[in-house]
């Protein structure tokens, strides 16, 4: 199958994970203000959020109701029994060494939304799961070293995982615009991008037309706006277009934004 100028022809398949800092009064664990925007760093830390030995963290109840809200308002079954898993990481803005989040047991999955595109056709996209985790703190690199502030350490956020169902820019686009305007609607979160409230992880893959299985994706981590969403979907078309024109593979690998260049790069391929 090629188009008139010789290419062979691909379906894109998007898949978003979308992070939606939740609008609680406390931290997800502790009982530090979660409203830390814009306060000096590290005024807003205890003992849990900052992982020091010997902490017992306790679940905040709100956390919890916002994120069944969430889920229900994405058409989610709500499950009785939902647990808390560990996941590693080895970074200085996350002294505990692990994130508490959530694997195979989350607290909703198995939802739907629609959106409406311009010509008027409304499409359902497949919601996989919402689960909750806690965020890690924050990294700021000077000239002199690394500076790390742990106010956002903590802090309770919804991870809503879509179907791999979208098949161009504009429904990625739509179906995070219908994201943000649900959970501002139930006020589970402002889902403010300019204040880091809400990010994309864009999942994008091509496979030639007519093809069933999906082709291999690229994972664009941590976008945040708009914008560098639809950006870069349309700069990974591109990029593994031509990759496949020429006969080559794309890899499964994480790649990042840079918002100036416009391009993606690649991070790490495990
Ligand atoms: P991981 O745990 O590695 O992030 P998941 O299987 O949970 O992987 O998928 C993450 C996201 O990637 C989901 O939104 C899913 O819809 C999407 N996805 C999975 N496979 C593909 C693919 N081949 N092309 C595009 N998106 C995909
Ligand atoms: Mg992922
Ligand atoms: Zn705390």
């Amino acid at each position: 199958m090629f188009d008139i100028v010789g290419h062979m022809k691909y379906e894109v398949v998007i898949g978003l994970e979308i992070h939606a800092r939740i609008n609680t009064l406390t931290k997800l664990f502790c009982r530090c203000d979660n409203n830390t925007f814009n306060q000096d760093p590290n005024t807003h830390v205890c003992g849990i959020c900052m992982g020091f030995p010997g902490m017992l963290p306790v679940l905040n109840r709100e956390a919890v109701q916002k994120g069944i809200k969430a889920g229900l308002a994405l058409g989610c079954t709500i499950k009785e029994f939902s647990k808390f898993d560990r996941k590693n990481y080895f970074y200085p803005d996350l002294p505990k060494g692990y994130q508490i989040s959530q694997y195979d047991q989350p607290i909703s999955e198995n939802g739907k939304i629609t959106i409406t595109k311009t010509d008027g056709t409304v499409k359902a996209i497949g919601i996989t799961r919402l689960h909750l985790e806690d965020d890690a703190g924050k990294l700021t690199h000077t000239g002199d070293g690394t500076l790390v502030d742990f106010n956002r350490s903590g802090s309770p956020l919804m991870e809503i995982v879509s179907e791999p169902d979208m098949r161009t820019v504009e429904e990625a686009s739509l179906y995070a615009r219908q994201i943000q305007k649900i959970v501002r609607y139930i006020n589970a979160s402002d889902a403010d991008m300019e204040k880091g409230q809400m990010r994309f992880d864009l999942n994008i893959s091509l496979r030639p037309e007519g093809q069933k299985e999906f082709g291999i994706r690229a994972e664009i981590k941590n976008l945040n706006s708009f914008r560098s969403l639809e950006k870069a979907a349309e700069y990974e078309i591109n990029r593994q277009t031509e990759l496949l024109d020429r006969g080559e593979k794309v890899i499964q690998e994480t790649r990042g934004w840079d918002d100036v260049k416009e391009v993606t790069i690649s991070q790490r391929s495990f």
